[in-house]
């Protein structure tokens, strides 16, 4: 259990007129180990896809912890924005998330940071994530989606087993899913390799793909490896690590 084990007593710091209160306002579960949080963020001045923010909860204590955490939802004007976390044994954070947080809940938040990481929608792109690694991802494919936008984007995602696919009932046809423990009947077992990325990147739209990795370190180094040895050139690979 973590020491912000008491519900409704996180406190809202006045510190920084950036950190910005927010609400939490559903859970959806995605898979057992996975959920997403939904929080009214009045004054979120938007994002863009694969742009993450820095979260921070307050113990009563005063003892702080922070942490990032990617953007799920693609960008809107709802004045809400969607994380989904992953419950890390004896998490401090995600394990208060999915222990102790109830809707209307407070936390806060300062964002969205990094561009460098962001997709604006503007040029082909393959995105390649294994485990949380696919929430920037999603909120580029749903951005693709609320937009109609015509740009190819194609999505490779590594998951334990089909019950540990974060948004599986959502994923389409740009994205191809692929599991390292146990498959449904017919689907091949094991990691991601060269036979999964060369057919997507031989498809080579007329800019070329803008390649986008997410995941642990050891993910991000054989993902990035597959794509440089299958010719994506280096400096067209944005990695996110988380950790
Ligand atoms: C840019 C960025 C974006 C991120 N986005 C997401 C996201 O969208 N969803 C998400 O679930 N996480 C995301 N993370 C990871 C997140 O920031 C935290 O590291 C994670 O939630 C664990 O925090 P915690 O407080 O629960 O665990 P901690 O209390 O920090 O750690 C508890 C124990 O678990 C180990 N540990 C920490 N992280 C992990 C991990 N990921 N896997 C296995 N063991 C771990 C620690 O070494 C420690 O032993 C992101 C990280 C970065 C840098």
């Amino acid at each position: 259990m973590t020491r912000f084990a008491v519900p409704g007593r996180i406190a809202v710091s006045e510190q920084a007129a950036v950190w910005q209160t927010a609400t939490l306002t559903e859970i959806r579960r995605e898979t057992p180990r996975a959920a997403t949080f939904r929080l009214a963020v009045p004054g979120w001045a938007g994002h863009l896809p694969g742009q993450h923010l820095m979260l921070r909860l307050t113990a009563p204590d005063g003892y702080v912890a922070q942490r990032h955490y990617s953007i799920a939802s693609a960008p809107d004007d709802s004045g809400h924005i969607e994380l989904t976390l992953d419950q890390v044994p004896d998490g401090e954070v995600s394990g208060w998330f999915h222990t102790v947080a109830r809707p209307g809940d407070t936390v806060e938040v300062r964002g969205p940071l990094s561009g460098f990481f962001a997709w604006p929608g503007d040029r082909p792109a393959l995105l390649l994530g294994a485990g949380s690694g696919v929430v920037p991802l999603m909120s580029m494919v749903r951005h693709h989606r609320a937009r109609g936008l015509t740009v190819p984007l194609r999505m490779l995602v590594s998951a334990r087993s089909p019950e540990e696919l974060i948004y599986a009932a959502e994923l389409g046809a740009e994205t191809t899913p692929v599991f390292t423990r146990s498959a449904p009947p017919g689907v091949a077992v094991g990691r991601m390799t060269a036979a999964h990325v060369a057919p997507i990147l031989a498809e080579q739209p007329a800019t070329g793909w803008e390649a986008y990795v997410c995941g642990s370190n050891g993910f991000a180094e054989h993902a990035s490896r597959l794509l440089v040895a299958a010719g994506q050139p280096v400096e067209r690979i944005r990695i996110e690590r988380f950790g």
